[in-house]
């Protein structure tokens, strides 16, 4: 798995040595020797990580982060600020400026690409949710949303049996977050179920093994997208980097400094909100790219998409395919009549009587304007015709009621075809449905023509 990484240090030596590390590892590197470079290249070649030195001239790491984390453009790049060893403080500050990881200098290999690693595997969660948001406008304001997520108010877990330490974890998160401690790790896990936003694990606990738990919950569908923070002894090495290796997605080393806690809880809770967020964002956004909004009926793409692998299916000696294509007479006519409004009313209520007239395994679509189709998997061609008629009775037998109390009497043309032989295409299916539909309309309309291939 690789990536593109900026290095971001004013000291030539030190981004040699990260940029010569990185590329034996197949890294892509790009480099900068202060902030407003870094700021810059961030913006036009959206690296996949930061590796940001605090320590610089002019603007500082801090600052730099805390722009990047400021800009829709940036915000979602994960950004490692790179330390002194015993920058407790510059490390607080980092995580108030929205880093999202940590390295001491001097970097430790192990460490680095533990890092790198469990970072790009945000990123790409992150980009591909947001590479399915992204087509349209919609981006911009689901960033801007999402700037307002908080990170505090959160349901946090913690699991861990000495009894003095989840004392104190508690009482910290307490503060800004509604924590629940438990010291099972099954029980845990059902709680993991529930409404939490966080879990705190104690990985060097006794009674139990931290990381099978943050495993169980990585596997566990319902559980998975959980944000997990790890406590570890950073003596234990081999550990440290198997938690990263399970998808924990922080570590907290013993001893436990309580506001480095509470800064890291409230990064990952802010990110776990934001993914969320793009998630259900993308639900929605899936359900609006195969629906027609005014009808709530299948769109044109979603049909378009279905008729092709159930044709090819049926060319391939499956079932055969029937299609309806169906347009309202003189539709024109009512929008004239009675204004566009009135016109909207009457293609809902005509899907709703389509909609009602066909199979649950048939497939009624909204093809644009005031023309319809109905997708008929395994119907033959004087089914579909049985099934137009009964549909076009529906329509044409009792009058739409719209707003204004008025009745409308409204008659529909349509052309039916079905899959036959070999070679056939949607196009050529369609094609004959609207050919049929033409011949209808000059036969006087109000009426179903089936057109064999
Ligand atoms: P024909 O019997 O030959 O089909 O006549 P028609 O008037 O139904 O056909 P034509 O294609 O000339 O006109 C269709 C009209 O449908 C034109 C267009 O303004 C209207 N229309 C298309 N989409 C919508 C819509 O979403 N809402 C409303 N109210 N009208 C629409
Ligand atoms: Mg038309
Ligand atoms: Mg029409």
């Amino acid at each position: 798995m690789s990536a593109r990484i900026l290095v971001v240090d004013d000291i030539e030596a030190n981004v040699k040595l990260l940029e010569a590390r990185l590329t034996a590892e197949y890294y892509e590197v790009l480099t900068a020797s202060d902030g407003p470079t870094a700021l810059a290249l961030a913006a036009s070649e959206k690296p996949d990580i930061v590796l940001l030195d605090v320590m610089m001239p002019g603007m500082d790491g801090f600052e730099v982060c805390r722009r990047l984390k400021d800009d829709p453009i940036t915000r979602h790049i994960p950004v490692v600020l790179v330390t002194a060893l015993d920058g407790r403080s510059d490390r607080i500050t980092g995580l108030e400026a929205g880093a999202d990881e940590f390295l001491t200098k001097p970097i430790d290999d192990v460490m680095l690409f533990a890092r790198v690693r469990s970072l790009t595997r945000l990123k790409q969660v992150l980009d591909e949710l947001r590479a399915r948001e992204a087509s349209g406008r919609r981006i911009g304001v689901i960033a801007g949303a999402a700037a307002r997520l908080g990170g505090t108010g959160g349901r946090v877990l913690v699991l861990d049996d000495n009894e003095r330490q989840a004392q104190r974890l508690m009482a910290e998160l307490s503060i800004e977050h509604r924590p629940v401690a438990e010291t099972d790790p099954e029980k845990a896990h059902m709680t993991a179920r529930g409404p939490v936003d966080l879990i705190v694990v104690n990985a060097t606990a006794r009674g139990f093994d931290g990381l099978r738990f943050a495993a169980n919950i990585r596997s566990d569908e319902a559980t998975r997208h959980l944000p997990i923070l790890a406590i570890v002894d950073p003596d234990e090495r081999h550990r440290l980097v198997k938690a990263l290796e399970i998808g924990v997605n922080d570590i907290l080393t013993k001893p436990i400094d309580p506001q480095e806690m509470a800064a890291r809880a409230r990064t990952q809770i802010r990110r776990k909100r934001y993914t969320d967020f793009l998630r259900d964002n993308l639900d929605h956004s899936l359900e609006l790219a195969v629906t027609d909004q005014l009808t709530g009926l299948h769109n044109r793409r979603y049909m378009e998409g279905q008729l092709g692998a159930l044709v090819k299916r049926a060319m391939l000696g499956g079932d055969p395919v029937s299609a309806l294509m169906i347009d309202i007479d003189h539709f024109k006519k009512i929008n004239d009549n009675f204004g566009h409004d009135i016109g909207d009313e009457v293609l809902r209520e005509f899907a709703v009587r389509l909609a009602s007239n066909v199979r649950a395994i048939d497939l009624p679509c909204r093809y644009g304007g005031e023309e319809f189709t109905v997708i008929m998997p395994g119907a033959r061609l004087q089914d579909a015709e049985r099934v137009a008629e009964r549909i076009r009775l529906h329509v044409a037998g009792s009058p739409f009621r719209v707003s204004g109390g008025e009745l409308l009497t409204v008659t529909i043309s349509i052309g039916v075809s079905s899959t036959s032989g070999e070679g056939d295409t949607p196009e050529m299916l369609l094609k004959r449905a609207d050919e049929a539909v033409y011949e209808a309309k000059a036969a006087g309309r109000n009426r179903v023509i089936a057109r064999a291939a």
